[in-house]
């Protein structure tokens, strides 16, 4: 086998190994976030955050209204007791009594309102709780199945270290070191020749060039410096 031919091998593995440690970090991502999930989270941690808000100023006006209520029913038997008969001490009683109750009227239909805006929230929460169940739900049948890729490519993997190394110690240190200076450079190290041409640059090679490709040595492409390889 040429050393061309091993180089181009080793540049397939290599790539195949690139490509596989992409794919179980972009598992990895998979396995650790999911969007729908945490907006989903998000939603209902606000829902549930605003509601409670409400329920705690629901019940402060509850309490004041009750306060109201006490004033009103102690003003009531002042009124209705008998023990007072001043007639302006009465009259002003009276005042204070329709003053409060006004003010408890208008307690009571912000109450009202704010009970209808609960009730709203509580159902919002409600369907909310099921978008976030069946988004966790979707998403722990995607990372059982992640799991199962995710297995396989290690195994892909421990296949492909194996044969890394083969071909590695078949390789001599002069091409290894050619290799790997022109793969960081480029990327792409070893490119094939086809009709005549680098397929790395597509510049045609000269008729020298050509049976230097198909000798046994390295040949790099005058043009674009990569190793070409004659299959
Ligand atoms: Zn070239």
């Amino acid at each position: 086998m040429s050393l061309a031919k091993r180089a181009f091998e080793l540049q397939q593995v290599d790539l195949l190994i690139q490509s596989q440690h992409k794919q179980l970090e972009d598992m990895d991502l998979r396995l650790n976030h999911n969007t729908a999930v945490e907006q989903a989270q998000v939603s209902l941690a606000s829902a549930e955050n605003s509601c409670s808000e409400l329920e705690k100023q629901y019940k402060d006006l509850d309490a004041e209204a009750e306060a109201l209520r006490t004033n009103i029913t102690r003003i009531n038997e002042k009124l209705y007791g008998g023990k007072i008969k001043n007639p302006k001490e009465l009259l002003s009683f009276e005042q204070e009594a329709g003053m409060f109750k006004a003010t408890l009227s208008k307690k009571d239909d912000t109450l009202l309102e704010m009970m209808e805006n609960i009730e709203a929230y509580k159902q919002g929460i409600k369907k909310l709780q099921e978008i976030y169940t069946a988004a966790a739900s979707a998403w722990d049948k995607e990372k059982a199945e992640l799991q199962v890729q995710s297995q396989a490519i290690k195994a892909e993997l421990t296949g492909l270290d194996t044969k890394h190394k083969e071909i590695l110690s078949a390789l001599d240190k002069d091409t290894l070191a050619a290799y790997e200076g022109i793969r960081g450079r480029k990327g792409i190290a070893v490119v094939k020749v086809e009709q005549g041409r680098c397929l790395g640059c597509r510049v045609t090679l000269s008729i020298s060039e050509l049976q230097r490709v198909r000798g046994n040595a390295i040949v790099l492409c005058d043009n674009c410096g990569r190793i070409m390889y004659l299959s």
